[in-house]
């Protein structure tokens, strides 16, 4: 039995959090750079909003979209 220790798997993404203060992304945040970014309202720090899985996309789309 472990303790009342909440542990959420939000999977392999999981919520943006700010990484220098470990606070949760919220409206108040300002996003930037075309909403890779954001800024932190809490400790004003920069992060990057895009994650491994996001990158790369474009070009490990295959072909075959349309579906006629
Ligand atoms: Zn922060």
């Amino acid at each position: 039995m472990e303790t009342c220790e909440e542990v959420v798997d939000f999977g392999e993404s999981g919520p943006v959090r700010c990484s220098r203060c470990k606070g949760y992304i919220n409206p108040f945040m300002k996003f930037i750079d075309q909403e890779r970014k954001f800024i932190c309202n809490l400790c004003g720090d920069r992060e990057d909003l895009v994650d491994s899985r996001a990158v790369g996309v474009d070009g490990g789309m295959k072909s075959g979209g349309e579906d006629s």
